[in-house]
């Protein structure tokens, strides 16, 4: 009989650093992260890198950023800022581990559950293609499962190589256990084989480290992605080896594309520094990706984090394949920008805006008016770039596509009066009215209208004849500044 399992909730996000952070591993680390916080439970953040061709420093630096970015702090794992060890329950790395899978593939050797196994690579073929030529389906038969282990230990001192295998000769039972997002799984014992646990280097495979750490960091429970459900019977085999008791497993549901494939990168971006990157909030993708398989008991579609941690619950978990509707997380992400307050998103877009140098006024109270009058064309952060730009002076130039309307017979009059009724303008700002009102005074003084009047002006204002709307723009530029730009294209008039 094993031991029983805690009942102080602890779980974690186990990434292999071999590539980015996709959305659906946001997901899980989302889900394993509320059931913590919802339960007062710990959250850890293991790193299982074994496979060491495929590990790399720089992918374990970009998931710590994305987790950072989307706010999933843990409470062990590897410190955010050095990657080093925090916690009671380490090392997190599973590559600073393997000491310990040596001592516990030890006992499975010493107990008889595992055995070293010494056929080769063509060995192993040839009985593949053999039994593949009598139409068998039977698992690898090694001729080592029965070896004493001094035996094996003899024939290692030769120098000869081994893997350690689990024996799975002697299971005779379905290993049955009730995952908490579908229900009961039943797996025959005899769907695998002798697996490996230990290659033939010494490192562990994936569903032996996952099983001793999940034990040694006294996990509870297991929410990870569907595609694993398969490597749990394995891994039952292991506990049950061990004697060690089972933590509830959840695997979720995949994430599909809108023509129910899996999410791929050609659809648009999968990976969250993807969509940091193209300016979309953390709060948005969490809300987003938090309802592709859950769902909120009252039914709200616009959530932050504190309101799932409120009520984060797995029986709302769903079994069937979420949709990741792209269209619907832009109108989420556009709900979440309009919601935050101003002085949040100005900090927000400071990003992007840094990306293109630009120079803008420190005030707030500015910053708030200009936010107010630009969110409404707001979909990403980066849209700030655009809205901006016109505002930003040392980007002002004068650009060929207004050669034309600088060449017509009315420009220059109209150039000059806006220049000089905007220095004649009793205060720094002038109102969207005061600007219409001024606009319709360069027109008395100069008969100009239509386009003679509007595309100079433009000219004046942008720096070219078309584009954005001056009645938003000129209301946050300073007079000094409109007038500076004036004079620059009467100059080239
Ligand atoms: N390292 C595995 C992965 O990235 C984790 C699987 C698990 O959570 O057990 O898919």
């Amino acid at each position: 009989m094993s031991s029983k399992i805690s009942s102080h909730p602890r779980v974690r996000f186990a990434p292999s650093p071999t590539g980015y952070l996709h959305v659906g591993g946001a997901r899980t680390a989302l889900y394993n992260y509320l059931y913590a916080k919802k339960n007062g439970g710990e959250f850890i953040l293991r790193i299982e890198d074994t496979d060491e061709a495929r590990s790399t420093q720089e992918s374990l630096r970009g998931v710590v950023d994305d987790l950072v970015w989307l706010g999933l702090m843990w409470d062990e794992g590897v410190d955010p800022v050095t990657l080093k060890d925090v916690g009671p329950n380490g090392p997190y790395r599973q590559s600073e581990r393997l000491g310990i899978y040596k001592e516990i593939a030890d006992k499975l050797l010493k107990d008889g559950k595992a055995y070293y196994c010494f056929m080769t690579e063509a060995e192993i073929e040839k009985q593949k293609e053999e039994a593949k030529a009598n139409g068998s389906f039977a698992h690898l038969q090694s001729p080592y499962q029965d070896w004493p282990l001094e035996k094996a230990l003899e024939r290692l001192k030769t120098g000869d190589k081994a893997v350690v295998r689990y024996k799975t000769k002697g299971l005779e039972k379905d290993y049955i256990f009730t995952d908490l997002v579908r229900g009961e799984v039943k797996f025959p014992s005899d769907m695998v084989g002798d697996f490996v646990l230990l290659r033939s280097d010494g490192m562990p495979v994936y569903n032996f480290c996952c099983v001793v750490d999940d034990h040694l960091m006294k996990i509870t429970h297991v929410f990870r992605a569907e595609e694993h459900l398969p490597n749990t019977l394995r891994q039952l085999m292991i506990y049950e080896a061990m004697n060690w008791a089972v933590p509830e497993f959840g695997h979720m549901a995949l994430i599909l594309d809108e023509d129910r494939q899996k999410l791929s990168k050609r659809k648009g971006a999968v990976a969250c520094g993807q969509l940091k990157d193209e300016g979309y909030l953390a709060s948005a993708v969490l809300n987003f990706i938090a309802l592709l398989g859950w769902s909120d008991p009252q039914g709200r579609e616009l959530l932050s984090v504190e309101d799932m941690k409120q009520v984060f619950d797995i029986s709302r978990l769903n079994p069937s394949g979420a949709i990741f509707d792209r269209v619907k997380f832009k109108w989420m992400h556009t709900m979440h920008l309009r919601a935050l307050p101003n002085a949040d998103l100005w900090k927000a877009i400071q990003p992007f805006l840094a990306r293109e140098h630009m120079e803008l006024p420190q005030d707030p109270a500015w910053q708030g008016k200009s936010l107010d009058l630009f969110k409404p064309y707001m979909e990403t952060l980066a849209d700030a770039i655009e809205l901006y730009r016109p505002l930003n002076d040392k980007a002002y130039v004068i650009l060929p596509e207004a050669e034309e309307t600088l060449k017509w017979e009315p420009t220059k009059a109209v150039l000059a009066s806006w220049k000089n009724l905007v220095q004649a303008h009793p205060s720094d700002y002038m109102t969207e009215e005061e600007f219409l009102k001024l606009q319709d005074e360069v027109k008395n003084q100069t008969g100009a209208k239509g386009k003679h009047l509007f595309m100079p002006i433009r000219v004046a204002v942008i720096g070219k004849p078309h584009g954005a709307e001056l009645k938003t723009l000129v209301p946050l530029m300073k007079k000094s500044s409109l007038v500076s730009r004036a004079e620059q294209a009467l100059a080239k008039a």
